[in-house]
């Protein structure tokens, strides 16, 4: 249980499976740990996690609550549920504010706060989102193997998606919702693997109870499948990195070094916010080794 005032260790924004990686290893490090999480990851819109181990086909619910199960037996760490707002102060002490009016000053802090999609601007994408449509076939590749597909992407890298995508099935076409932005090159090479391809905008995608059924283009083409893998536009979980100095890549990651330490000193982030490898495991893996330099970093101030 937190006090009134107490100096945390570390403050943890973003309670994923990177923010939560990183409670588990500081609350067995004993640190004092406060992890203020908002509660919409993501994955929301999907009905499992697939590809971690020992968790395979969990609901994102599920995850989370045996992980804040598991934290609980480390009494340092507290979990709360609100929105931070603001950040101030400097390594050693910061302040940090919430939404609801709650103030929390922390040595450390950690930014966990995952990544989130721009709005689907295709009409119907929404109700099929995280159902039967997808965007990392590592993901969701193995539920929609040898089914019909279609692709949204376009340019260089839907030739690679393209063969990428062909391991899980050979019944897949390509709708670049617009120009394709292909070299006549990269056109032949689609021909060549017998892929179709077409450009015309797309004017909706029916569905039923989530599952896709076809994909209605605005030349009237009427693309049948039962699944889709598109390109989401991503930006950063929150602007409280930019805000408080943190470089940004130009896909909008907070830019860490090997051990998560961001340019700000005492400011870190782990997960999906400060990698391009978007997946639950690759965000508690990363959690847990950016947790372990931040234990480092307390350690060696606290030794003096
Ligand atoms: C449709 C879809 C399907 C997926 N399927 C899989 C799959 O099957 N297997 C897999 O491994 N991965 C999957 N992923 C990817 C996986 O969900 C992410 O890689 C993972 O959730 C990243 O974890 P994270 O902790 O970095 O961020 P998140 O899980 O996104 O958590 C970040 C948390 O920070 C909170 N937050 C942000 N800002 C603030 C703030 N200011 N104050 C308080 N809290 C804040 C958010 O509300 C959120 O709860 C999928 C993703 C999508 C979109």
């Amino acid at each position: 249980m937190r006090m009134e005032n107490e100096l945390l260790d570390v403050t943890i924004i973003g309670g994923g499976p990177g923010g939560l990686n990183a409670a588990l290893v500081l609350g067995r490090a004993r640190k004092k740990v406060t992890i203020i999480d908002e509660g919409r990851p993501r994955n929301a819109v999907t009905r499992e996690v697939h590809g971690f181990l020992t968790r395979d086909k969990i609901t994102p619910h599920e995850f989370r609550r045996i992980a804040k199960e598991e934290i609980s037996n480390y009494p340092s760490v507290s979990f709360v549920a609100d929105t931070v707002v603001a950040i101030t102060g400097t390594d050693g002490q910061f302040q940090i504010e919430t939404v609801q009016g709650q103030t929390f000053a922390s040595k450390k802090v950690l930014f966990a706060v995952g990544m989130k999609d721009e709005p689907l601007d295709i009409p119907g994408l929404k109700d099929v989102y995280g159902k039967s449509a997808f965007v990392c076939p590592y993901c969701d590749g193995w539920e929609l193997r040898d089914q019909p597909l279609v692709i949204i992407r376009r340019g260089a890298e839907l030739l690679h998606f393209a063969a990428l995508i062909s391991g899980w099935t050979d019944r897949f076409t390509v709708c670049t919702n617009g120009p394709d932005e292909l070299t006549d090159t990269e056109r032949k090479e689609l021909r060549r693997h017998q892929v179709p391809l077409f450009d015309s905008p797309i004017r909706n995608i029916d569905s039923s109870d989530g599952i896709v059924q076809q994909v209605v283009l605005a030349d009237g083409t009427i693309v049948p499948c039962t699944g889709i893998f598109f390109k989401p536009e991503l930006i950063t979980g929150s602007d409280l990195p930019r805000m408080i100095g943190c470089s940004i890549t130009e896909w909008g990651a907070v830019v860490v070094d090997d051990f998560g330490k961001t340019n700000v000193p005492g400011v870190y982030s782990a997960g999906d916010a400060a990698s391009r490898m978007h997946q639950a495991i690759a965000a508690a893996s990363m959690g847990a080794f950016v947790a372990a330099a931040i234990n480092n970093e307390l350690s060696i101030e606290a030794w003096g």
